[in-house]
């Protein structure tokens, strides 16, 4: 049996997916016959928030891939009212700006119960898409807590130049505003790849690195001790799809987080980030937009093979296309 392993931050990683089953729905109408699906999951964004376990990109791809995600957002659920976030607030407790839907809420309540009753972020995880079965296996980076830091270049609000801040403060309370000198993974030295993680990586026909953050969502899992040594020796091919289009990204503000590690936003500049894995890196194929085609003879020179195709994700029909492409591409080197 085939199998593919994605390595998946929040709303690109998820839509792309969901895009790649129903591409694989089309391609293989026998359940039988069709490739398994596993999807490593940044938890760098997580937290504990209220007394709560709050994973935000797990949760996001557990949303889209099962049904429940709020489309307009991109993440949390459609038509959830914010009244317990409300009262929380008036409490002056937990972070105001980072409003929670009573919803959504209830997979934190859940997660949490399980997590103070022994079980592993994996196994929570398990049982929470027993609910929502996604059509792939859902995989948290690690089980145990790596939170991305956000070390600030300029003092903002109570915050000093040189502190440290968590990743969703930085994000969603600054909108990525704040200069930053880098980000820190904070517990990753003694942290483990999740169960399965990496022979999910090492027994795959194909690993794709969708269009999801190159720094906070797939830097973060290639910064777990072993993941990205599975990836450079995996017999797997490995295919990246950029999710800089045009040098800007597309949606959210990847490009604040690729000047902070001094990477220009470009497709080619990310496609040599990542790298050639016959120089060290973790790719064999990088896929850039239309508009990028410049990008691939440079991108061919470094080792990585590469093609120019649309890589919007518009509708269902246009994602699913874009798998697609990557699939095609994969078994092409
Ligand atoms: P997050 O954790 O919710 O920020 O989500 P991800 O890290 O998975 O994905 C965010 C990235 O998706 C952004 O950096 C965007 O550049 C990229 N992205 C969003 N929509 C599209 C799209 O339609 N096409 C491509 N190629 N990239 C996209
Ligand atoms: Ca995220």
């Amino acid at each position: 049996m085939p199998r593919i392993t994605v390595l998946a931050g929040g709303v690109g990683g998820a839509r792309f997916t969901r895009g790649l089953l129903a591409e694989l729905e089309r391609r293989h109408p026998d359940p039988a016959e069709r490739p398994e699906v596993t999807v490593v999951v940044n938890t760098g964004d997580d937290m504990w928030l209220n007394g709560l376990r709050v994973c935000p990109d797990l949760d996001t791809v557990m949303y889209t891939l099962g049904g429940g995600i709020d489309e307009g957002q991109g993440w949390g659920r459609p038509e959830e009212s914010k009244r317990t976030s409300a009262e929380i607030a008036a409490y002056g407790r937990g972070w105001p700006w980072f409003t929670l839907g009573d919803l959504d809420l209830a997979t934190h309540i859940v997660r949490s119960e399980l997590l103070r009753g022994g079980a592993t972020l994996s196994e929570a995880t398990e049982v929470l898409c027993r609910r929502w079965t996604p059509g792939a296996c859902l995989l948290p980076m690690s089980d145990q807590p790596v939170e991305t830091h956000v070390r600030l270049a300029a003092d903002a609000d109570e915050h000093r130049s040189g502190d440290l801040v968590h990743f969703e403060e930085w994000w969603v309370r600054y909108r990525a505003s704040v200069p930053a000198s880098g980000f820190e993974q904070l517990g990753v030295e003694g942290a483990t790849p999740a169960p399965g993680v990496l022979e999910a990586i090492a027994q795959s026909d194909v690993v794709i690195l969708p269009p999801s953050n190159p720094v906070v969502s797939v830097g973060t899992i290639l910064g777990v001790p072993g993941i990205r040594d599975a990836l450079v020796t995996t017999s797997a091919r490995v295919v990246g799809v950029s999710p800089i289009i045009g040098g800007a990204a597309v949606r959210g503000m990847a490009d604040q987080c690729l000047r902070t590690i001094g990477v220009e936003t470009s497709a080619l500049a990310v496609g040599l980030h990542y790298g050639s894995r016959a120089t060290g890196g973790v790719l064999d194929a990088w896929l850039v937009d239309e508009t990028d085609a410049a990008a691939v003879p440079p991108l061919e020179a470094a080792g990585v093979s590469s093609s120019a195709v649309p890589l919007w994700m518009r509708d269902p029909a246009s994602t699913a296309a874009l798998a697609g492409a990557a699939l095609d591409h994969a078994a092409r080197v």
